[in-house]
């Protein structure tokens, strides 16, 4: 895929350059392919989740933001001043949403899953007991939301933890460190699957997850 041709505003791709009211939020390019994470997440859901959802959110942050003083804010900024207040509730929505898409995508991989990096492996049995335990409650959170949302391993007070967000709610504001995502919007995997969120969610676990995203994360902590 083209990066470029998904970059709005004039800095180019990477990190804003310059603030101005006509640069903008850009939404980062994805990864890898969007066939990359097949025969789990197809590369049709991908296209449309990548491509129309996420630079949706992106897109919409852009017009709201326009001319106001958030417009010169760092993404996780822009998030975590918004962040409960009902009257930046479509900032918000929108930038939650832009910066949880931009992490759903890190999280994921092609060939993931699997057994992970020993540092991190050790953190998971001493406070899950293992790593099927960590999965059970990480897979446990991700069918168990209600309505949309989200379901993420944190960094909370120095421990490990699993939980789930609704909407575009994200761990941010609660001052945890997110280590991996998994989106659980239906749009995530209706394609694929139809309402069988748990055979995506397992498909995810097994398959895709980047246990080496969730380890850098850990280490920049
Ligand atoms: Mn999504």
């Amino acid at each position: 895929m083209d990066a470029q041709t998904h970059v709005r505003g004039t800095s180019g791709v990477g990190p804003k350059v310059t603030q101005s009211a006509t640069t903008a939020f850009t939404l980062p390019p994805l990864p890898y392919a969007e066939n990359a994470l097949e025969p789990v997440i197809s590369a049709k859901t991908v296209r449309l989740h990548y491509g129309k959802h996420n630079k949706g959110y992106v897109d919409t942050l852009n017009q709201l933001v326009a001319g106001t003083p958030f417009a010169d804010m760092s993404l996780k900024e822009l998030v975590l001043s918004t962040a409960g207040k009902p009257a930046h509730a479509p900032i918000f929505n929108n930038a939650a949403q832009a910066w949880n898409h931009a992490f759903y995508w890190h999280s994921l991989r092609a060939g993931g899953g699997g057994v992970p990096p020993r540092a991190l492996k050790a953190r998971i049995d001493s406070t899950f007991g293992g790593l099927e335990a960590l999965k059970e409650e990480l897979g446990t959170a991700a069918t168990t939301l209600f309505g949309s949302g989200w379901a993420w391993l944190v960094l909370d007070g120095g421990k490990l933890r699993v939980v789930q967000t609704a909407n575009a709610e994200n761990p941010l504001a609660a001052y945890t460190k997110p280590l991996l995502v998994i989106d659980v919007w239906e749009h995530a995997y209706y394609v694929d699957f139809e309402n069988r969120r748990a055979d995506y969610v397992k498909g995810a676990m097994e398959k895709l997850i980047n246990w080496d995203f969730a380890v850098e994360n850990l280490s920049s902590a």
